[in-house]
């Protein structure tokens, strides 16, 4: 399905630059308008229902009922590559198939009358480090007086353990979480703290609510405990990636990172996007990495494009412009291809301790950011801790997140607007700190309109 000549050819209206064209036919869950849940592939502005689409997939992995009624689809992502493949050849061969347009078409439904749902249930979430430029922007303002990348940095892909439980899908509100941070004097109206200057050490909302724009990784086929996966049989074990914003506080993350890493500064929320787009679809668009200097060890080495050209955006608006209708500003663009460690390397790195993988895991890349100013994927690089806040249209600031704020990722593979395979969309919304409040369950099941 590499042929982007099939564009023209399928029957299906697509829009010109469609995230959804022929040569991508991601996969997706989603509560049809009658309250059921099913797997659905996307082609333009509309999908295919699986389920009901089940009758033309005979003699692929997905006849036997697997996608009719799937709530998730790690069972059909356990089957591997070279099942994904299949279905998603015999979909665009329907989808070409002029004498079969009239069955097909009935199972077709518009994308705006599907409420999108988390398209796995994440086992386990690994979130890297990757980005040499997010890495060394990091570094400096985290410690500054110190080298910015760690010794281990250019021998391993640095990651730690996320929790899975709170990864939500499209459209989720963020509650603005809470921890322990060195704050401002006058925002800390408690006793109780400890001082450090004018500002203390307290309990409360976080005032560096943040972002971090990367790609996500979604683990396919399960590899048996005790082996290791080399980074040349990666794909094998891999089912798609998505968009992942790695919601962060940077106040609550810089108090209690140290020695053991990130936890509730991260842990409160992760957004990943709904469609998931196949390495099958991504493989006109393989580059080679940068060099690694020094040469890696050789269970990491990996030779040949095992990049990806991908690029992303950041937009952010805040709640006045949509009340005044501005649209959303883009205040971030990224490319993925200069990424120093490679999926490869990361999905070998996660298993060269024999630690098995299982189908539905997530792994996401770690922060995308390139050289130049702009090309920061997280506010703290952008605006240098609060240094140089962003500008908004509505007149206001931002050096970190306010309340009401509505942070949208965007991504796509490819530099021409015409073959895009794009990776789609993932929005949140940020909400007043509030406490216990049993939303997360809503979260994962939230309904796009
Ligand atoms: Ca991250």
């Amino acid at each position: 399905m590499t042929d982007r000549d099939h564009d023209a050819r399928t029957w299906v209206d697509v829009p010109p630059g469609s995230s959804f064209p022929l040569h991508n036919l991601p996969f997706g869950v989603a509560r049809r308008a009658d309250g059921s849940v099913g797997a659905f592939v996307a082609i333009g502005d509309q999908a295919l229902d699986l389920g009901r689409a089940s009758r033309f997939l005979v003699g692929t992995a997905a006849a036997d009922g697997l996608l009719d009624d799937a709530q998730t689809l790690n069972r059909f992502a356990s089957l591997g590559r070279a099942a994904h493949g299949e279905v998603r050849d015999r979909i665009g061969e329907l989808l070409i198939d002029r004498s079969a347009r009239a069955e097909v078409q009935p199972s077709l439904v518009a994308i705006d009358d599907l409420s999108m749902m988390m398209p796995v249930a994440v086992g386990d979430y690994v979130d890297f480090y990757s980005s040499l430029h997010h890495a060394t922007n990091l570094g400096r303002l985290f410690r500054p007086d110190g080298d910015p990348l760690l010794p281990n940095w250019r021998h391993l892909p640095v990651g730690y353990h996320g929790r899975s439980g709170t990864i939500v899908g499209d459209h989720a509100t963020i509650a603005r979480p809470h921890g322990l941070r060195y704050a401002p004097c006058t925002s800390v109206p408690g006793t109780n703290v400890h001082g450090a200057g004018d500002r203390v050490l307290a309990d409360g909302p976080t005032e560096q609510l943040d972002i971090e724009s990367e790609v996500g990784f979604i683990v396919g086929a399960a590899s048996a405990h005790g082996n290791r996966v080399a980074p040349a049989d990666a794909d094998a074990h891999l089912f798609g990636a998505c968009l992942v914003n790695d919601w962060s506080a940077r106040d609550i993350q810089s108090f209690e990172y140290q020695p053991l890493g990130p936890f509730l500064g991260k842990s409160f929320v992760t957004s990943m996007s709904p469609w998931i787009v196949t390495l099958d679809a991504l493989d006109d668009f393989r580059v080679d990495p940068p060099e690694q200097d020094p040469p890696v060890s050789e269970h990491l080495r990996t030779t040949g494009p095992t990049g990806f050209d991908l690029n992303l955006e950041v937009l952010l608006q805040s709640a006045t412009m949509r009340e005044r209708g501005i649209d959303a500003i883009m205040i971030s663009e990224a490319g993925f291809a200069d990424m120093y460690w490679t999926p490869a390397q990361q999905l070998a790195h996660m298993t060269s301790n024999g630690a098995h993988l299982r189908p539905g895991d997530l792994f996401a890349s770690g922060t995308v950011s390139g050289p130049t100013p702009g090309s920061e994927g997280s506010m703290i690089e952008l605006t240098r801790r609060g240094e140089r806040p962003i500008e908004l249209p509505d007149g206001s600031q931002r050096a970190f997140l306010h309340d009401g704020d509505t942070v949208t990722l965007r991504g796509w593979a490819g530099s021409d607007p015409t073959t895009r395979i794009g990776l789609g969309s993932v929005t949140g919304t940020i909400t007043a700190s509030r406490t216990a409040d049993a939303t997360m369950h809503d979260h994962r099941t939230h309904e796009e309109h």
